[in-house]
């Protein structure tokens, strides 16, 4: 996840009881002082007083959610996700997701740019987990591997309308009825 080092998240400390006072949208926990929510860190020196400032707030998306992004990495057991939109809402944050798809039978389940959906199945450390196996989640869109031409859905793959180049994903089953993107 790549998140500006002076974003907080809800019940990351952001200073301790010694230096600080709580202040907005923070709570005392013993020695630290706590962020309530997302934003960014305050550090008021003359007030002594730490708090976050919510205008910065982003949208994290919670177990559940429904995601659409862009893939940035395609690694041989898992997707990273480029996180844009979240339960069809335009999120401007630079969230990433994993997507684990070592269990799924296809060689090549989404490239590197292909837009797609998943469904957020978990927070672990800090990192957002999530799935594209059931049958709505997966590429949305995606472009021919070997001329990047548009491609038609082909039973469970990708026929390229330029090269003829067949191709397999993990398609979503609302693959080609999206309109949200170019
Ligand atoms: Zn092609």
């Amino acid at each position: 996840m790549d998140m500006d080092e002076n974003q907080k998240i809800p019940g990351e400390k952001i200073a301790s009881i010694e230096e600080y006072l709580p202040g907005d949208n923070t709570f005392e926990d013993n020695d630290s002082i706590r962020a309530t929510t997302i934003g960014e860190i305050n550090l008021d020196s003359s007030e002594r007083s730490a708090s976050i400032n919510r205008q910065t707030q982003i949208t994290v998306p919670k177990v559940g959610d429904i995601i659409i992004g862009v893939v940035e990495a395609n690694l041989p057991s898992m997707i990273a996700i480029s996180i844009k939109f979240v339960n069809g809402r335009k999120v401007n944050s630079d969230l990433e997701c994993i997507c684990v798809t070592r269990h799924i039978r296809k060689k090549n389940i989404a490239l590197a740019k292909d837009v797609v959906k998943a469904e957020i199945i978990s927070h672990i450390n800090g990192t957002i987990h999530a799935t594209i196996d059931s049958p709505e989640l997966g590429v949305l869109f995606t472009k021919c591997r070997k001329c990047f031409g548009t491609v038609v859905k082909m039973r469970d793959a990708v026929k390229c309308k330029d090269c003829g180049w067949i191709d397999d994903r993990k398609l979503s089953t609302e693959f080609g009825k999206s309109d949200f993107l170019e």
